[in-house]
């Protein structure tokens, strides 16, 4: 057990030593707390499908059901939970060689517009299911230097995340270009996420509250994954949210200007 503290007297080497040292303990211990909530969480969502599963398969294998149509919904109810545990394992893959800094980032200069309308096309069909309306309003950008397979993950994830949470209204959907670089913006007209909150929904896991009811599908995973890849690919994410209202993030990429490339070529 690390619950080491030295205590600093002097203000000396000594003094300083003893400091970082209780800094790395310190570090050292947050460290392996985070693994075993990290290991916690893992179990408890793999363990839910798992024991729906373990549920309806016993019931069937005693042959309990005899109404055929109760049968079929017990075998889909299988079926559901076990795609689920599929996701949750791909999702934690995915995540395992992000935080080991072992994807493969094909970074090129990339014209965003098109990329972003290919994914409002992919989602359009699980919106007007959920009769909500996607706008878009996408103006000429410069490029930016990202790889295009992973900005439309991105892109498809907070897209997902705004049809999945929204009961009503419309998604907005916006591509700018301003000072501090590319802005994609994707807003929603959902129940929107408390103050308190909102800090929390990067982590690995995090379901805000109300929604934690597995009814939303979805998995806590999908946007730490967003934001490793937004920042491994040197951008940035931002969330802004009002209960009742709605949700917006703004992911921003540093957009290409003739002064970086002349930069960059220097350096080569
Ligand atoms: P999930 O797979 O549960 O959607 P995410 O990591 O994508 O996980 O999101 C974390 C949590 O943040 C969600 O469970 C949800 O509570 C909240 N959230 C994400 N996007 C939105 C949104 N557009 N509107 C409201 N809540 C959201």
């Amino acid at each position: 057990e690390l619950n080491l503290e030295i205590p600093v007297e002097t203000k000396d080497e000594i003094g300083s030593l003893s400091q970082a040292i209780n800094d790395l303990a310190k570090e050292l211990k947050q460290y392996r707390d985070n693994r075993s909530e990290f290991f916690a969480n893992v179990s408890h969502e793999l363990k839910t499908p798992i024991t729906y599963m373990e549920g309806y398969a016993d019931i069937l294998a005693k042959d309990l059901v005899e109404n055929d149509e109760e049968k079929k919904k017990y075998l889909q109810i299988i079926s559901e939970e076990a795609r689920r545990l599929n996701v949750i394992i791909n999702d934690l893959f995915e995540l395992s060689k992000m935080e080991e800094g072992k994807i493969d980032l094909k970074l090129m200069s990339v014209e965003p517009t098109s990329i972003i309308q290919r994914s409002i096309d992919k989602v359009q069909l699980k919106a007007q299911e959920k009769d909500l309306t996607i706008r878009s309003k996408l103006s000429p950008v410069p490029h930016i230097f990202v790889d295009s397979n992973r900005l439309e993950q991105i892109i498809l994830n907070l897209l997902d995340n705004a049809i999945r949470y929204t009961a009503e209204g419309y998604i907005q959907v916006s591509l700018t270009s301003e000072l501090e670089g590319v802005v994609i913006s994707i807003c929603d007209t959902g129940p929107g996420i408390s103050t308190e909150e909102l800090p929390n929904i990067f982590e690995r896991f995090y379901r805000v509250e109300k929604s934690r009811s597995r009814a939303y599908g979805g998995t806590g995973l999908g946007l730490s994954i967003v934001q490793s890849l937004v920042l491994q690919q040197g951008g940035t994410i931002h969330v802004e949210s009002k209960i009742g209202e709605g949700t917006r993030f703004k992911v921003m990429f540093p957009s290409i200007t003739s002064s970086s490339l002349k930069s960059h070529s220097f350096k080569i």
